[in-house]
């Protein structure tokens, strides 16, 4: 009964709206926004990858921004179905452009563990359901609306602003290092925007924090192999490539690397430490200290989170075995394949020879998969900016009380090819979100709210005028 009465509601407000000019939508329910309802039609798109199918994204946007003066490209991969999105609204180019970037792929489900349909965009009890809410069709529909804002407002731009729907975000070969590679111009400038760094609610609803993603750890895959005598298996030797593996694994298995802040992370930690409490607050102030067997404590209490565990240090994760071809023969190697998780500017070769010592056996090798991997170049995106100063300032002002600070992805984004090529990139993923909320994502029941969705589009927007108003 109760969302009966609630889906007419939607119905006649949605009406109500249509005959409205958008800018009145701030202060009509929330969740007959145009965010609300751009999200839910995204979400419809089926776009899980693989197979992506990210063209069905780019057929929805293509008319809205066209009908507001968009210069809109859709980029044809090589795979049918598969398309980048580009719209470019022109400014007077006194300025080099800005950039938005979304992700318009999802994971896939499982479906059986979904208390509801995961492709139908249900918005109920003020939360917008399915998958990609938050990861990142919620994002994608935050920077469309923020962008189609200064459009029907006709704000007087100084700079191009670009909105890029991207495809194979989550797997693929056709993301945006291919887009970069391939049509760079359509995508160069100043600086942009990406996922990445989360703005987080605690029990109450108030928001703790803000952080703004400037980096992210890079992954470098590494082969241990151990060598032995190849020979029949009735007659083992002691050299066995198999147990000379197992060895080094074990060793692995008990070696942690050291705590390494950097000033990003110390930053990111320095916020953690004011707006948690004790013991958590203790152990965050004791990070940061001087004291070794203070440190040492405080690393194992943290580090109890997997996430904050990888923030503060280069991560191992054995991920592949391969030995024997026959239930007959001792094989003369053994492989295994370890992903390392690195902290911006380690040079992985160092990292392979410090494996290689906590191993400590001749039979065994340590390298590099990529012989040429080197130190990733790529500095963090700096704060120094006119996008990062107004991203904060507009936190601040939607959120006030909350600390912002700079953060270190854990894992990698699309961010690469800009960053690379020099282009700053900050990372947010743009709502309010709860440890619940969290979970969800890559999860089951994938939701976000509509107020967040609401408090997003306005930072977005207010974030957009600060930078390229003229
Ligand atoms: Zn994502």
């Amino acid at each position: 009964m109760r969302s009966r009465f609630w889906l007419t509601a939607f119905v006649i407000g949605a009406g109500f709206l249509a005959a409205t000019p958008r800018a009145g939508s701030q202060a009509s329910d929330a969740s007959t926004s145009p965010t609300v309802a751009l999200l839910s039609e995204l979400i419809r798109r089926d776009t899980s990858n693989p197979p992506g199918r990210e063209g069905l994204v780019a057929e929805l946007l293509a008319p809205r921004f066209k009908a507001l003066g968009f210069e809109v490209d859709i980029v044809a991969t090589p795979e049918p179905g598969k398309a980048h999105f580009i719209a470019r609204l022109r400014g007077d180019g006194s300025k080099r452009p800005v950039l938005l970037a979304a992700h318009a792929d999802v994971v896939g489900v499982e479906r059986e563990k979904w208390t509801l349909d995961p492709f139908a965009g249900t918005v109920r009890d003020g939360y917008v359901f399915g998958r990609g809410a938050l990861d990142f069709k919620g994002g994608l529909a935050v920077f469309a609306e923020a962008v189609l804002r200064l459009a029907e407002r006709k704000v007087p731009l100084s700079r191009d602003v670009i909105f890029v729907a991207e495809a194979d975000e989550e797997g693929g070969r056709y993301n945006t290092t291919w887009l970069a590679e391939s049509h760079w111009p359509k995508i160069d400038a100043e600086f942009a925007l990406n996922e990445g760094g989360w703005i987080i609610k605690g029990a109450d609803g108030r928001v703790r924090y803000v952080s703004i993603s400037t980096a992210d750890k890079s992954s470098v895959p590494v082969i241990v192999t151990a060598r032995g005598t190849s020979t029949h298996s009735s007659m083992p030797r002691p050299d066995s490539a198999i147990f000379a593996l197992s060895r080094a694994m074990a060793r692995l298995s008990a070696y942690e690397t050291d705590v390494q802040l950097l000033p990003l992370t110390r930053r990111f930690f320095e916020t953690l430490a004011k707006t948690s409490t004790p013991p958590l607050s203790t152990h965050f102030r004791n990070l940061l200290g001087v004291d070794p067997g203070l440190v040492r404590a405080a690393d194992r209490a943290i580090s109890a989170d997997p996430l904050l565990h990888a923030l503060l240090r280069n991560t191992l994760a054995p991920v592949l075995l391969n030995a024997g071809f026959r239930s007959n023969v001792i094989p003369g190697s053994a492989e295994a394949t370890i992903n390392l998780r690195l902290l911006p500017g380690v040079d992985p070769q160092d990292v392979v020879r410090e494996l290689q010592r906590v191993i400590a056996d001749p039979q065994v090798e340590v390298r590099l998969s990529n012989p040429a991997a080197g130190a990733s170049k790529t500095p963090p995106s700096s704060e120094d900016t006119d996008l990062y100063r107004a991203l904060e300032r507009e936190a601040r002002v939607a959120f006030p009380g909350a600390e912002v600070t700079p953060y270190l992805f854990q894992a990698g984004t699309d961010a690469g090819a800009w960053r690379s090529r020099g282009v700053p990139v900050y990372g947010i993923y743009p709502y309010p979100i709860d440890a619940d909320d969290l979970t969800r994502m890559h999860g089951n029941d994938e939701r976000v709210s509509v107020e967040s969705l609401r408090q997003g589009t306005e930072m977005i927007y207010r974030t957009l005028v600060a930078v390229a108003a003229r």
